[in-house]
């Protein structure tokens, strides 16, 4: 048997249900490495005795009827688990212990999972890099040098690093796919509506959305099937029928339509990506499906208008961190001064420059000009997107516009981060299901990948998609294990 940390999410399962390997088995082999990788600073906290217990418990009783008997499955930190603390990557919930349960975390436990601990990301969700945690930044594994991307980087490197076999992240505009691609992993943002929000660390409430990052198609959709459950506890929690996604997966994706859309050739684009769109043509091509070029006109403003939106919900989301009830408190003089001592010492510098722009375009006077723009403009995204799928089943583009950056890069120049987020964000603007899959390797050996878009609750489509391309690719990671002495 090779290391249990190499084997996917699938294999485990497998040879748990065939009781080749105890879940406690596994579990150590996870906990192990894990302590051997503390040096790319992936976990927040760690919850592994408590695994070990749990696995102790699953074996003398097991249940192999369960989709994830006894499997260990590290979060990102922005999603509540009960007891266990859960930060959001900030100082201001340094010490806050939920009394409750995500929904999405809820159904992993009840599938058998088991909490490894939570996994280290960008403050509230706010980053493509992971820079912005106050438990500082994650080392991408591919490259000590190199970002993880954000805000599910510490996520997108447990994977790449063989830390957990599976995990969730969130994805507001890019968060999910982005770290995926610049980690040589497979994320999946779900259709909105699809997960539960309930119990995920708020951060902008109409584009919020859990989704898994895995080591393959296959595990990303056995994932997909246990979280995506409606929820009457989260007001936008969708009610549809629901697929079996792993066991209706398939790579015959015959006939299928493919729209390549022409906006997405952005200028100063990269050679490499280029390319491996080019690439990534042929191998739908070669799977049968049909490229059609299609345009969606409004692309261009879609990042403007994110970055209305998203700061927009996030200020108001963010009020309620004034130190009274939880989280972290500074001393004041008066109440006022308790307020503003809290929150300019609890918030880093990314949040509250996001809560400025965020109260700015609120403001009476500039509402009209900026947050009902930005509303209108985001309607005229969501059409062009309408308007696609009536000649396609689904769009093909790169997921991100460069590969990994250095750390450090681009951390005092706020708007070159942001446009990392070029090919990601309209699709959380539509409210639309996209997966990133690695798809190839730029000349310095850093993963790209390729991002496939599907229609509203078309997660079956686009897994398929993804999983007769990853057929064709036979993606390899350049890895070494090099942060393990
Ligand atoms: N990078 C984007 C931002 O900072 C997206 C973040 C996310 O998806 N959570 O807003």
């Amino acid at each position: 048997m090779s290391e249990v940390t190499t084997l996917s999410l699938t294999d485990l399962v497998q040879n748990i249900k065939e009781k080749k390997l105890s879940s406690h088995e596994v579990t150590k082999g996870f906990i192990d490495r894990s302590e051997k990788s503390k040096i790319l600073n992936t976990y927040i906290t760690e919850d592994f005795s408590s695994a070990l217990e749990k696995a102790k418990s699953f074996d003398n009783k097991p249940n192999f009827d369960l989709k994830l008997p006894g499997i260990p499955i590290a979060v990102k930190d922005l999603f509540c688990t009960n007891g266990v603390k859960t930060t959001a990557g900030s100082k201001i919930l340094n010490n806050f212990i939920p009394t409750y349960e995500s929904t999405v975390t809820k159904n992993i436990w009840n599938e058998g999972g088991i909490l490894l601990g939570k996994l280290n990301c960008d403050e509230f969700a706010m980053g493509s890099s992971n820079e912005t945690s106050f438990f500082g930044n994650v080392q991408n594994p591919i490259d000590k040098n190199l970002v993880p991307g954000g805000s599910s980087g510490g996520s997108a490197a447990a994977i790449a690093g063989n830390l957990t076999p599976i995990t969730i992240g969130t994805d507001t505009g890019g968060s999910i796919r982005q770290p995926a691609s610049f980690t040589g992993t497979v994320g999946l943002k779900p259709t909105y509506g699809s997960c539960s929000r309930y119990g995920i660390v708020a951060f902008a409430s109409s584009l919020d959305q859990a989704g898994p990052i895995s080591k393959n198609v296959k595990d990303c959709a056995l994932l997909q099937e246990i979280i995506s459950t409606y929820d009457a506890k989260d007001s936008t929690s969708i009610e549809f029928k629901r697929k079996s996604y792993s066991k209706e997966l398939t790579n015959n994706i015959k006939g299928k339509k493919i729209g390549i859309p022409k906006e997405y050739r952005v200028d100063g684009m990269p050679k490499e990506i280029e390319e491996l769109w080019t690439k990534g043509i042929e191998y739908v091509k070669n799977c049968g499906a049909q490229i059609v070029d299609i345009s969606l006109p409004h692309t261009n403003y879609a990042l403007p208008a994110y970055y209305i939106v998203a700061p927009a919900e996030a200020s108001s989301n963010l009020a309620r961190y004034d130190g009274v009830k939880y989280g972290f408190r500074s001393k004041g003089e008066n109440l006022i001064d308790m307020y503003e001592k809290t929150r300019s010492e609890g918030f880093g510098s990314e949040v509250q420059r996001r809560i400025m722009i965020g109260t700015y375009v609120l403001s009476s006077g500039y509402y009209d000009a900026y947050y009902l723009k930005a509303q209108k403009v985001r309607k005229l995204i969501k059409n062009d997107f309408d308007d696609a799928y009536k000649k396609v089943d689904a769009i093909l583009t790169p997921s991100t516009p460069s590969s990994a950056f250095k750390i450090g890069e681009k951390t005092n120049d706020p708007v070159s981060m942001y446009l990392n987020d070029i090919f990601t964000v309209p699709v959380n603007l539509a409210g639309l299901p996209a997966i990133s899959i690695p798809a190839g390797l730029d000349a310095k050996g850093y993963p790209l990948g390729l991002q496939i878009i599907g229609k509203a609750f078309d997660e079956q489509n686009i897994l398929n998609i993804a999983y007769a391309m990853e057929e064709k690719i036979a993606f390899k990671n350049k890895i070494t294990d090099w942060w393990i002495k």
